[in-house]
């Protein structure tokens, strides 16, 4: 029995991780289960997998969570510290699958425990990635990618010599207005950026998507995963998403791994691994496919994509400032405070005020020197003249 943690058990990522457990009780044994003000959906999760504990981030929540939960024996607990607590108790398998630099610390604390930790929160190997790479390495801990493109790249490069590993590819959507003029993307409205053409994420995650913050981020999380030099990561936009990145040797081999846009594939992958078992995704008919296309990235229409470079260049603490300032951007961005191209206005100030400061050449930050620069980040964007206008 592989004993099993899900942080942010209520999210796109984290039902699609309860369905698969549950269909193999006789495998899986769940130890904790995290959410926020969803605990109606919490506390019927934590009863149909027998969960140990449930944890709402939210102390307001922790009332109606307790009478959901009464009489069933399931500890019930809220907080950020309890949320942390949870991801601290022996299990195998930690799910870390919480949105947004809030994944940070009870990533480190499942690390910690030496649990292998299956990271679909990419904030934490954007924010930290050094270090939660030293960290597993201390801890014995093991690192899964949960991220669809990381996956592809994990599965790619099984036997494989790294340092035959000349690049890596990762594909991108392009995502809902790739096919918009370039002059009416300043219109987009959150409710347009929130549906995706191939793929059912959380909202955050599909906005970002739009903008190609997303995969701004996901290149950094790959240079971090994968030990690269940046200009080792490509991008290119494949809207079919069938192909989920792909690694090019020195032998001038590509390995792709394709497959039907499903995250069921990588979350199973990561609970199954190391074996591979059944999973229930459609099967690719490539005749019925017919055909596949690629085109490189639009700068202009992509500004994140620019910005991710020069994060990697900066190193130090500029993915944890780059991380938060998106995502006060993507805040302000929702509050309609904000249009969607100037998402990247506010982040790219940010970066560079904070780059004139000196505060992100921080040779091998430490948790506290990334949660402040984080939190600095986050209150310069609010003080950038699009945000206080
Ligand atoms: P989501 O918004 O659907 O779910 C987020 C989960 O985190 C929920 O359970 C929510 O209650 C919890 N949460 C939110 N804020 C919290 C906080 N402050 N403290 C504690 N818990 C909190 O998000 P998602 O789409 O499932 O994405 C989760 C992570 O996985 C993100 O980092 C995202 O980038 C990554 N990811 C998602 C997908 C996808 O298909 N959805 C694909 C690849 C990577
Ligand atoms: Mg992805």
């Amino acid at each position: 029995m592989k004993r099993v943690t899900i942080l942010g058990a209520t999210g796109s990522i984290g039902c699609q991780t309860v369905e698969l457990i549950e269909a193999a009780p006789e495998r899986f044994e769940t130890v904790a289960l995290t959410g926020g003000r969803n605990v109606a959906l919490l506390a019927d999760q934590a009863r149909r997998l027998g969960a140990k504990i449930a944890v709402t981030c939210h102390d307001d929540c922790r009332a109606d969570l307790e009478q959901r939960l009464a009489g069933s024996g399931i500890e019930v607990a809220s907080g950020d510290a309890a949320i942390a607590e949870a991801a601290a108790r022996p299990a195998d398998l930690v799910m870390s699958a919480i949105v947004g630099a809030a994944g940070l610390l009870p990533g480190f604390a499942a690390i910690r425990q030496g649990a292998t930790l299956a990271l679909a929160n990419k904030e934490t190997m954007v924010a930290a990635g050094p270090l939660v790479l030293a960290e597993a390495r201390a801890h014995g801990a093991t690192l899964l990618p949960v991220d669809s493109e990381h996956s592809a790249v994990f599965q790619a490069l099984v036997g494989e010599d790294r340092g035959a590993v000349e690049r890596v590819i990762l594909t991108a959507s392009g995502g809902a207005f790739r096919d918009w003029p370039l002059e009416q993307l300043a219109t987009a409205t959150p409710e347009q950026a929130a549906t995706h053409p191939n793929w059912a994420m959380g909202q955050r995650i599909t906005i970002d998507s739009a903008s190609m913050f997303n995969k701004a981020l996901e290149v950094i999380e790959a240079k971090e995963l994968f030990d690269l030099r940046s200009d080792q990561v490509e991008v290119v936009v494949h809207p079919e998403s069938l192909i989920h990145a792909l690694v090019g040797f020195n032998d001038g081999a590509l390995m792709a791994h394709m497959g039907a846009p499903d995250m069921r594939h990588a979350i199973g992958y990561a609970l199954n691994w190391p074996e591979r078992r059944d999973l229930p995704v459609a099967r690719l008919d490539l005749a019925a496919v017919g055909s596949m296309s690629f085109r490189a990235p639009d700068e202009a229409r992509y500004p994140a994509l620019r910005l991710a470079r020069r994060v990697m260049e900066e190193g130090g603490l500029a993915g944890a400032a780059f991380n938060a300032a998106k995502e006060a951007a993507l805040d302000a961005f929702l509050d309609r405070r904000i249009g969607f191209m100037q998402m990247a206005q506010v982040v790219e100030q940010v970066l560079d005020t904070m780059s004139r400061a000196g505060a992100l050449r921080v040779d091998s930050p430490g948790l506290d020197a990334v949660l402040g620069a984080d939190a600095e980040a986050r209150a310069r964007a609010a003080r950038t003249d699009l945000l206080t206008a």
